[in-house]
């Protein structure tokens, strides 16, 4: 009643969880293959996150980044351990470290090259979020309705074209922003060739290359980080989403050389790097690094994308793609996709999301069972039989 309707919201209020199950108010059980829009990683409330949380709580909630702290510390360290990032920045979302990407783009081209460069390249149909500067990178029009103007600077080409990308660059290009596979979009992989490409031509003309792996990040894809599933390095990496299982964390992780640019005093987070959240982040990585867990995801995409392979060779009428990679997976129907989502919600209780109207996107909790798969796959034909074209 009191909330704004900036959200159109399932019919549902959820009082618990617990793995890859939610349950509503009347203690109905859901199966969650939307985790949050790829938050939950770890599933619901499991117990080691629930406890580092309640531990770190009754130790330090918060203290200012005027001082330092022992989980924050701890985890920029693993995160560069893991990653070919020398420095991070904590913030609290994804927007917000996709605004500290770019603003650290723009001061390090700045810096060290004038203030004449500072175009940025993004893609059409890309999400970076909705701050004016992730909504000015976001490629997709629709967003920017009503709240223009948008931040100037931004030049938008299409995903895959390598031509395109050729003739976007110039002296002027301070940095290049990609999602590996393009989350909103339509879960829409790049190819290795134009990201070769992009990093080709960001190095010849001394521009950033920033991967926005705020969805793909964090063992989503079944590696660590999507980037390395290519053959190029980012300078910058965002994250957010499943960093910190749920809490709410984002980041941006740079080579020293770049983030140098960001001196005392040039931006900052009252909350950036919380404590809690960061206690919670060290639970995930700990988890998403232990031995086995990413071979895990990469084997349990590969079944739910043969499962939905299946349907689609089954119902070519209805299923026009199979796209994704490890447990961040799309289908896109030739039909609406809105209600088989209803269907699910409605007959079999389960959660996933659709994006492009046309595309449903699975995005379970990386511990997401083989069982829980084949659940999914029968109640989605269910739902596929149950609409007409
Ligand atoms: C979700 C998302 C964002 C925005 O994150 P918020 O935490 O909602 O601000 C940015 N980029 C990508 C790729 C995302 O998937």
């Amino acid at each position: 009643m009191y909330l704004a309707k900036n959200y159109k919201r399932f019919p549902v209020a959820f009082v618990k969880g617990k793995g890859t199950r939610l349950f509503d108010e009347e203690g109905n059980e859901y199966l969650d293959f939307c985790a949050g829009i790829a938050v939950c990683a770890l599933g619901h409330a499991p117990d080691e996150l629930s406890k580092a949380i309640c531990e770190q709580a009754q130790k330090l909630i918060h203290v200012s980044n005027l001082y330092w702290t022992e989980p924050q510390a701890k985890l920029a360290r693993l995160l560069c351990e893991h990653s070919f990032g020398e420095r991070v920045f904590f913030c609290n979302s994804g927007a917000e470290a996709v605004e500290a990407a770019l603003k650290l783009a723009r001061r390090y081209a700045w810096k060290n090259f004038g203030p004449e460069k500072n175009e940025i390249i993004a893609l059409e149909n890309s999400f970076h979020g909705r701050t004016y500067g992730a909504l000015s990178a976001t490629g997709q029009p629709v967003y920017w309705q009503g709240f223009e103007p948008i931040v100037p600077g931004f030049k938008h080409i299409p995903p895959n074209d390598i031509k395109a990308l050729e003739e976007a660059f110039s002296q002027k290009t301070c940095a290049i922003i990609l999602e590996p596979i393009l989350g909103e979009g339509g879960v829409i992989p790049l190819s290795d060739e134009f990201v070769q490409e992009a990093r080709k031509l960001a190095d010849k003309y001394q521009a950033l290359l920033i991967f926005d792996e705020i969805q793909t990040g964090i063992g989503r894809t079944g590696k660590l980080f999507a980037y390395e599933w290519t053959s190029v390095v980012p300078d910058v990496m965002c994250l957010a989403k499943g960093l910190a299982g749920g809490m709410p964390l984002g980041a941006i992780v740079a080579t020293e050389k770049v983030m140098e640019a960001l001196e005392p005093g040039t931006h900052a987070s009252t909350f950036g790097g919380n404590p809690v959240s960061c206690a919670a982040a060290l639970v995930v990585l700990e988890k998403v690094l232990a031995n086995g867990f990413l071979e895990e995801v990469t084997l349990k995409g590969k079944a739910l994308f043969q499962k939905l392979e299946n349907l689609a060779e089954k119902y070519p009428e209805k299923i026009a793609q199979v796209r994704g990679k490890g447990l961040m997976q799309g289908l896109e129907l030739k039909i609406s996709a809105t209600p088989v989502a209803n269907f699910l919600f409605e007959q079999k209780k389960i959660l996933l999301t659709v994006i492009k109207d046309r595309v449903l996107r699975f995005t379970p909790p990386l511990v997401v069972a083989y069982r829980e798969i084949d659940a999914l796959a029968e109640a989605l034909e269910e739902a596929l039989q149950s609409v007409s074209l």
